[in-house]
């Protein structure tokens, strides 16, 4: 298993290292090892045939559902990780306390996209969506010290905290999910990631002032906290109804808060261009990959994913470069991989994404069906990921392999 793999002639795109030309990069083992042009290929080494490819390091989705079965609007894992062209994913909250070992034992032990959990501020989770029934949320099952016990029993998978600052939540009095989750933050030394814009049925009764909300959370955001959907074009949402990103706003970000795209539902070009125009990029890109909210178990129903993400910003006018940062080496430090994966450091784990561009005239739609037109996009077109076992997989060809499980190789390199 040791014999080299050589990564021919592909567009080598890896902002962290300052890398983007047609270069050759060595694999030994789980490792990268060399990076050049024209490498002389080693004695016994396979080659894989990357031209016309760009290869990036693996990219890590900060926020998908996958804890299938489970709730009624994840997808399979596989679907939003390696199939989709992504090596790590994090699921966002789909887990609480009394649900995430078996989110663990289940699914993350279990599949070859490397999955980690941002544990969701209830202790049920947001288990449903469609199955019918009253509302599970429920500000009672909240409690920080639960928390922060499944966190010290599971700190290889546990990454940070999953809440809610939105007007559905704020009618209904649940204001404690920000403050327990402040508390259980500190508790824990987890990030939190907060959901904002309108999610949860409003008691319209009690609807608060849209922009009243904003203000709440950026007084108390911590430097590391996340605000997740940044460019949602909910009223409630970070920018609101506002034409420019609030002193407010700006100053949380100069101390350090983060904004992620959460691209889900509510990804709004005109909010995004707003942002951008003012200077407002993403701290880092995810997709929120998550099946229909009125289904029971709908796989495959998402139009977005973080690649088509990808696409989108780009043709909004970041570069491909800036997007593949904030999808690979930002999130893999957010969840404490910033040294393993992310980038195509030498000695990182090799794991990798390949891409196609794809030039030719595309529309994209947004969630309130405004229209982008562009001229290239990207497609997945393979990953290699070097846990739990090494594999190559093409997006949407390879058949499902019965995984091995991951607590040896976990616990391997922890060294425990
Ligand atoms: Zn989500």
């Amino acid at each position: 298993m040791n014999e080299p793999l050589v990564v021919r002639g592909g567009r080598v795109l890896d902002p962290t290292t300052g890398l983007d030309g047609q270069l050759d990069v060595v694999i030994t083992g789980d490792r990268i090892t060399t990076i050049g042009a024209d490498l002389k290929v080693p004695a016994g080494a396979s080659i894989v045939d990357a031209g016309g490819l760009i290869v990036c390091p693996g990219f890590v989705d900060l926020h998908v559902h996958v804890w299938e079965w489970a709730t009624d609007f994840s997808v399979p894992p596989e679907g939003a990780g390696v199939d989709a062209g992504v090596t790590t994913a994090v699921d966002m909250g789909s887990a609480g306390v009394w649900s995430f070992p078996g989110f663990r034992h289940l699914i993350a032990d279990h599949t070859t996209t490397e999955l980690f959990s941002f544990l969701n501020i209830t202790l049920i989770g947001s288990m449903q969506a469609g199955r019918g029934g009253p509302p599970i949320f429920n500000a009672d099952w909240v409690d920080p010290a639960a928390i922060e016990r499944m966190h010290a029993m599971h700190p290889d998978v546990i990454k940070g905290i999953k809440t809610y600052a939105e007007s559905g939540g704020w009618s209904k009095g649940f204001q404690p999910f920000l403050t327990k989750a402040l508390e259980a933050g500190e508790r824990t030394g987890l990030p939190l990631y907060i959901h904002t814009g309108e999610l949860l049925a409003v008691d319209e009764s009690n609807r608060p002032d849209p922009d009243s909300i904003m203000p709440e959370v950026l007084a108390v955001a911590r430097p590391g906290d996340i605000l997740g959907h940044c460019y949602s074009g909910m009223p409630d949402g970070i920018l609101g109804r506002n034409e420019k990103p609030t002193p407010e706003l700006l100053d949380a970000i100069d101390r350090g808060v983060r904004l992620d795209v959460g691209h889900g539902l509510n990804f709004n070009f005109e909010v995004a261009r707003r942002m951008m125009d003012a200077g407002v990029l993403p701290w880092t890109i995810s997709s929120d990959v998550h099946g229909a909210l009125a289904g029971v178990h709908v796989v495959e129903t998402c139009t977005w994913s973080l690649i088509g993400t990808i696409s989108k910003l780009v043709a909004l006018g970041m570069s491909l470069g800036d997007c593949v940062l904030r999808a690979t080496a930002r999130p893999a430090e957010i969840i404490g991989m910033g040294a393993e994966i992310g980038s195509l450091a030498i000695g990182s784990r090799a794991d990798l994404t390949l891409l196609r561009e794809v030039r030719e005239p595309w529309t994209f739609t947004d969630g309130d069906g405004a229209i982008l037109e562009t001229d290239r996009r990207y497609l997945p077109v393979s990953v290699r990921i070097s846990l739990p076992e090494r594999a190559w997989r093409r997006h949407g060809r390879w058949p499902r392999r019965r995984a091995t499980p991951r607590a040896r190789s976990r616990s391997r390199r922890s060294g425990g």
